[in-house]
């Protein structure tokens, strides 16, 4: 197991790159913890792979370095970074059987059959395929073959990382949901360090110790998902984790005050913002209250989902979204109020909290 730097590491495919949009990562700068579990989330096109395979070596970055336990791996092949590797579609030999399939990398590396035997036995029974062990994997299903490329990436138990990219995307959703937990609880018993990429916010915020959230080729926040739920530190953030996402609405900022529409919302402290810096105010769903005070809403729509609702409608000329509990009566000249903890101010897309 290993601590992995990422030491301002930058990438782009072209020749040349100038301007910021010409990388997919455009710089990342980070240390993630021996014994981690990451997920890297975001949406299509935002570097998640890009970043990946730089880890596994697939990629070299055009700038920047990548430690192992403070070695420097940036020109290491993937074979020399003692990483295990699982992809989102299978990687298993046909004509092998099952088991065979997963002792492959153990007596690639000359580990003793007994051992062998022991640690096949244990992915096996994870993986409830015990009962397929001696079958050809030529016969399985895409589903059950996905199952033994990831028990093929956890089998070893001398490997730096283990890094998945998007595994779970041919599992049928009710099995998806078990290996999540298996994969959940096999990290708290091994500390392997593992990197997961997905664009699927629930495999992530399940899966994660912390979330590594990807915009345009930069990480916008690491966190824990209370972190990226309650303080998040990028509008985008806010918008991409919940649903529905974070309301945001534009400000003037005066003192404590945020100036919204008609009213005045006292922030209980002043954020401190640049002159010209485009300043918004997020609150989410969750934090929104209809009643007789606060500003008009006007209602588009209200969607039953169960034990909540959530009602569409604008806000001082902006559409919001508005989570209210199931039994709540909305009045005849509905109002909204903000809940102070629910607020988050932003300049220029980054949150400024009390503590700037
Ligand atoms: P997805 O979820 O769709 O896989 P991603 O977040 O993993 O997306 P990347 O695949 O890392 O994103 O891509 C980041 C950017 O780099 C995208 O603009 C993509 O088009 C570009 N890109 C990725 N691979 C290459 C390549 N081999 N050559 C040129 N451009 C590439």
């Amino acid at each position: 197991m290993a601590r992995i730097n990422l030491d301002h590491i930058r990438h782009a495919y072209g020749i040349r790159p100038t301007a910021p949009q010409d990388y997919a990562l455009r710089e990342v700068h980070h240390e993630w913890a021996d014994g981690g579990a990451y997920a890297l989330l975001g949406p299509s096109g935002c570097g998640k792979t890009t970043l990946l395979n730089i880890i596994s070596g697939l990629v070299r970055p055009s700038e920047g370095h990548i430690l192992f336990d403070g070695q420097d791996v940036t020109h290491l092949p993937t074979e020399a970074r003692n990483i295990a590797q699982v992809f989102q579609f299978p990687v298993v030999y046909d004509t092998m059987t099952v088991y065979d399939n997963l002792a492959f990398p153990l007596r690639n590396r000359g580990v003793p059959e007994d051992l062998v035997a022991t640690r096949v036995k244990n992915i096996l029974e994870m993986l409830e395929l015990s009962d397929r062990a001696d079958k050809k994997a030529r016969g399985l299903t895409a589903d059950q073959k996905q199952k033994i490329s990831l028990g093929r990436g956890l089998v070893r138990s001398d490997v730096n990382a283990i890094l998945f990219d998007e595994p779970l995307t041919v599992i049928d959703p009710h099995l998806k949901w078990v290996l999540r937990s298996q994969l959940k609880s096999l990290h708290r018993h091994s500390r392997f360090t593992m990197v997961y990429v997905t664009h699927d916010q629930t495999e992530a915020l399940t899966f994660a110790d912390k979330v590594v959230v990807m915009y345009e080729g930069q990480i916008v926040q690491i966190g824990t998902p209370e972190e990226l739920f309650e303080k998040p530190k990028h509008t985008f953030v806010g918008y991409f984790i919940g649903s529905p996402g974070m309301n945001v609405f534009p400000i003037a900022l005066e003192g404590r005050k945020a100036r919204l529409g008609d009213a005045a919302i006292d922030l209980g402290f002043a954020p401190k913002v640049a002159a010209g810096q485009k300043t918004e105010l997020g609150i989410r769903p969750e934090f929104m209250e209809i009643g007789k005070k606060g500003l008009p809403v006007s209602i588009r729509k209200v969607e039953d989902i169960g034990r909540q609702k959530i009602v569409r409608g604008d806000v001082a000329g902006q559409a919001v979204s508005i989570v209210m509990k199931e039994g709540a009566e909305i009045p005849s000249e509905p109002r909204v109020s903000f809940q102070g903890k629910g607020i988050n101010i932003y300049a220029d897309s980054w949150r400024v909290g009390q503590e700037a």
